[in-house]
């Protein structure tokens, strides 16, 4: 019965029928990111039918997820993954169970770029991620080979249409 229950939760929350995999390994195959990931991503949805809560929800893999969505185009089921994944990462975090905490200040902090400009401002996402983490000095020759090269904006380019973009996010957090 708990199994359920988290099962239940997770497809309340995504809206995904999760129950209908059949474990074809698409969702695994097509991922570019799986030698980083500590459990592949069929057997996270494979946890989440078992009811393996906390397994799930401490787990790297729904923090190494790029968000390329890759596994949800490939899913004979139409199951959105990097919709699960995303879902479970607020979980984590609200129960204070994510396993990388430095993922998630740098994804909250580069989605608050991508609101506010319509696409990434290097420079100030930078400074705003190593003024939280109070970390200045690690990458800072990686950094200024960057900057030399002209990769790092130093001032923000909003583009055009990012009205359109923000009520696009707004309804992908809905
Ligand atoms: S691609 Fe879909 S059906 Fe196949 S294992 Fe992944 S989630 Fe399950
Ligand atoms: S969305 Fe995440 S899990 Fe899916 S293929 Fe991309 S990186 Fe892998």
């Amino acid at each position: 019965m708990k199994g359920l229950e988290f099962l239940q939760e997770i497809e309340s929350v995504t809206g995904e029928s999760i129950s209908t995999c059949f474990q074809c390994y698409k969702c695994t195959v097509g991922c570019p990111v799986i030698s980083m990931m500590d459990i592949y991503p069929h057997s996270i949805i494979r946890h989440i039918i078992l009811g393996n809560r906390d397994r799930v929800l401490t787990s790297k893999t729904i923090w190494v997820c790029l968000q390329c969505i890759t596994c949800s185009v490939r899913c004979p089921n139409n199951i959105d993954i990097a919709r699960v994944f995303e879902a479970l990462r607020k979980i984590a975090v609200k129960e204070g169970k994510e396993a990388e905490k430095d993922t998630w200040q740098f994804d909250e902090i580069f989605m608050e770029s991508v609101n506010r400009h319509g696409r990434l401002y290097e420079g100030g996402t930078i400074i705003r991620y190593k003024i939280k983490r109070r970390d200045f000095l690690s990458d800072f020759r990686m950094g200024l080979g960057l900057f030399l090269r002209g990769r790092i904006g130093v001032l923000p380019h909003a583009i055009k249409g990012r009205r359109v973009l923000k009520g696009l996010l707004r309804k992908r957090e809905d």
